[in-house]
């Protein structure tokens, strides 16, 4: 534990020097209540690396999830603080999987706030890995494993906030729900059957917290703070022609092959019509200071910039942003004959089709088979849309956010990026819930792309004693 320690601390020292603002610009935290024990802040750090360690040890790859084991786990680390945590659902999701819950208990005068995060994790190649992906090795002042950035590490950075908040004594208006659940990497089944077959753990649920949002860092400098209030949703869909089967060598017109690529080659060149949603133009008026002129201007008002063919050029070459202003459309898939001298009698896609946090499933439909314009070209959904999300920019999640961010960095700002993939967010916004994304690291966006879904997912201890903090502060000016 010494060189640990040793090296938490040499991080913690390094990361004040990085992150040092102008002495002039630093405002003052609000005093700790009285009667609040305090905490010792880098031993916490290095319990929440220890227990975070342990969890990622616990092989959650989906498929199967294995989720129970890691809910026992965290089970175990909530039972030892006096905790009482169930484990749910295992009967619904079947063998080996599980959604945990667990609440500590505010004073009820307002209602209580969730910290989501999902227990499995996708699944890791060894071969391409440093140190193997299931191992919680500390290695470079990084924990390393599968999980450590989506989203175990996460997970835990709420179980230890929670568990600061209680161990210190912090007078709590609102009740800490903690919630893991199985399965957002593939189905979603976790989140779905608990909040389907659980709703009265989570009646008094205002708000909650879980991924997927990142706070901006590149080449080692924070740009800005993140809060995610809204996210696209998927609306996959497959296309199917049918045509009489024949040989290659005659080719007739019933060759459903050429029909379905002059289909999928309207869709693919349509420019779907651009649609600025509250998140994002607050999002785009946020960033305009960091950009020079004309740009500036042109981020500042993105609504009036759309107009103007060159910045509107500019944006949409931006292939985040494009995605934040559209529904967009995305070929992938392609299936016909599996000879060259054999026409098919079927040719079939499968589009990524996205939609925004505020479409409805029909029209969108709809605006797709008016492209395809052919009548022969049958839609499948692949994947139903989930509920609309878009949660207000103005509420005490937002602003307890705002405040926690710019106690460490007055200089910089807190925005409101759009998430263009998705999270189990929107199961609980259609339980009546306002969900919010937190990202509680300063991770570079390489270093993030990297590892999540990818090779060598790891996080820094920094980072660990960072986001414990940084989360026990929203949670205690969110009271
Ligand atoms: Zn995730």
């Amino acid at each position: 534990m010494i060189p640990l320690l040793r090296s938490l601390i040499a991080g913690f020292s390094l990361l004040a020097l990085a992150w040092a603002p102008l002495p002039a610009q630093r405002t003052t935290p609000a005093p700790a209540p009285v009667g609040v024990r305090p905490i010792d802040w880098p031993a916490l750090a290095e319990e929440t690396t220890r227990i975070m360690a342990g969890y990622l040890k616990i092989d959650t790859s989906n498929l199967p999830g294995n989720e129970l084991a890691g809910a026992l786990y965290l089970k175990d680390v909530l039972e030892r603080e006096g905790i009482e945590a169930q484990i749910l659902d295992t009967a619904a999701l079947g063998t080996g999987r599980a959604n945990i819950y667990a609440r500590i208990k505010g004073n009820g005068s307002k209602k209580a706030i969730a910290l989501v995060h999902h227990i499995d994790v996708v699944p890791a190649t060894p071969s391409f890995w440093t140190v193997p992906p299931f191992s919680g090795e500390i290695r470079d002042g990084f924990l390393w494993g599968r999980g450590a950035l989506d989203m175990k590490g996460h997970g835990i950075v709420q179980l230890m906030a929670m568990i600061a908040l209680k161990r210190s004594g912090v007078p709590l208006n609102r009740d800490i729900v903690f919630i893991g659940n199985a399965d957002e990497e593939l189905g979603s089944t976790g989140a779905v059957v608990f909040v389907r077959d659980h709703p009265e753990l989570i009646r008094d649920v205002e708000y909650l917290l879980t991924e997927k949002t990142l706070n901006d860092v590149r080449d080692g400098k924070l740009v800005h703070f993140s809060i995610g209030v809204a996210e696209k949703r998927t609306f996959w869909q497959r296309l199917t022609v049918q045509g009489v089967p024949s040989h290659g060598s005659m080719p007739t017109k019933q060759n459903p092959v050429p029909r379905l690529v002059a289909a999928v080659h309207r869709l693919a060149t349509f420019e779907t019509p651009l649609e600025v949603t509250p998140g994002v133009e607050r999002y785009f008026r946020d960033i305009a200071r960091t950009y020079d002129e004309p740009q500036r201007s042109w981020l500042s008002d993105v609504r009036r910039a759309l107009d103007d063919s060159t910045a509107r050029a500019w944006i949409l070459d931006n292939s985040t942003w494009n995605a934040y202003l559209r529904v967009t459309i995305a070929p992938t898939v392609l299936a016909g004959s599996n000879k060259t001298n054999v026409i098919p009698p079927e040719a079939s896609a499968e589009v990524d089709v996205r939609i925004l946090p505020h479409h409805n499933r029909d029209s969108v439909l709809a605006m797709l088979k008016r492209v395809v314009n052919d009548t022969a070209v049958h839609f499948t959904t692949l994947i139903e849309p989930k509920a609309p999300l878009e949660s207000p920019l103005e509420s005490p999640v937002v602003r307890a956010i705002e405040r926690a961010a710019l106690e460490r960095r007055p200089d910089l700002f807190v925005t409101t990026p759009l998430l263009n993939g998705a999270t189990d967010r929107p199961t609980y916004q259609a339980a009546g819930i306002l969900t919010y994304a937190v990202d509680p690291f300063l991770v570079d966006v390489a270093e993030d792309r990297m590892g999540v879904h990818g090779n060598n997912e790891r996080i820094s201890l920094e980072n660990i004693g960072f986001g414990v903090k940084y989360l026990y502060d929203i949670l205690r000016y969110v009271q």
